[in-house]
């Protein structure tokens, strides 16, 4: 490692440091971080590992949208419970050759979108790696006892939403693959995907979201999880999803790394056409019979897989 273990451990302190939270009674520097959670809430845990090779690439990705990207998936999970992140918990390994300009870089990424959304990190650990970084991240959250929302409690007759666009971040790194420089906008979705955190708050608070997830993995993987959970079916309108070309159909049901949310609500809920000037799109119904359908502005349908995105898997040498 560039600088010794210690002196990285008293640089991330000193950065992480600066962060104020109510909520951290004690961050880096003992033996575990005491955590006051706010009065009347539960705590929500997330944890997700970014491998190098698997989740990112350095030649495609700088050191600083590999840091945010590695905690955007945390983040992204809380906003999609309803709830508010608390604390970011970091374990990083890192190969013995990396400039430690990468590892400044990395927390300037990760540190920056912690801040925006006033959460610290508040501990984790360093060690050398083998072979390639790998990160695994922690973010801990809250929500009002009972009040998360959770994947298992759509019911037919709701009606499928999902915030944003669509298929975006996939378009950049399917350009990536071919050797292309990706357009700025779909650049921009890949390399800082934003967690839709207010809007889940908005959702649960107002009670609007009967069930909830986050795309992570593609439309058409994740509803696959709420049905699953819920142990219901659903019918999306293949016309309704939205995207940003009308050819992008293939991209938004199966692309990943969108971090949008996708919802269900009762029919009788009002449901804003935008939430924390946050397009909202109706696209669909949960149905009884088990099983996806996607259905084309004459209504035909068609059996729906869940054929959402796997990271490198498909070309990974
Ligand atoms: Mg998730």
């Amino acid at each position: 490692m560039p600088v010794s273990e210690r002196a990285l451990i008293e640089r991330i302190r000193a950065r992480a440091g600066r962060a104020k939270s109510s909520v951290l009674a004690r961050g880096i520097g003992d033996d575990c971080a005491v955590l006051r959670p706010p009065r009347g809430h539960e705590l929500l845990v997330t944890t997700d590992f970014c491998l190098e090779n698997v989740h990112f690439r350095r030649a495609w990705h700088s050191a600083r949208v590999v840091g945010h990207r590695c905690l955007v998936r945390g983040l992204s999970d809380i906003a999609a419970m309803g709830g508010e992140p608390l604390a970011v918990f970091l374990s990083l390994a890192l190969p013995a050759d990396i400039p430690q300009r990468w590892v400044n870089d990395f927390f300037d990424g990760l540190l920056a979108l912690a801040e925006r959304w006033k959460t610290p990190l508040a501990g984790g650990d360093v060690a050398q790696s083998p072979r390639g970084v790998m990160a695994d991240i922690m973010v801990l959250g809250s929500a009002p006892k009972g009040q998360s929302v959770l994947r298992s409690t759509a019911r037919p007759g709701d009606l499928i939403y999902v915030t944003g666009k669509l298929g975006l971040s996939v378009a950049a790194l399917n350009q990536f693959r071919a050797g292309k420089k990706p357009n700025a906008r779909s650049a921009l979705r890949h390399f800082f995907p934003q967690p839709r955190i207010d809007v889940g708050q908005s959702l649960r608070q107002r009670r609007i979201a009967s069930s909830m997830i986050d795309l992570s993995d593609g439309l058409s993987t994740d509803l696959s999880h709420i049905c699953e959970e819920s142990r219901v079916g659903a019918v999306l309108y293949a016309d309704s999803i939205p995207r940003p070309q009308t050819d992008g159909l293939e991209l938004a049901l199966n692309g990943g790394e969108d971090y949008e949310l996708l919802f269900t609500a009762s029919p009788k809920a009002r449901v804003p056409a935008e939430i924390c000037e946050t397009t909202i799109t109706a696209i669909g119904e949960i149905v009884s019979r088990r099983g996806m359908w996607l259905a084309d502005s004459s209504g035909k349908r068609a059996i729906l897989k869940a054929r959402g995105w796997e990271h490198f898997r498909a070309k990974a040498k």
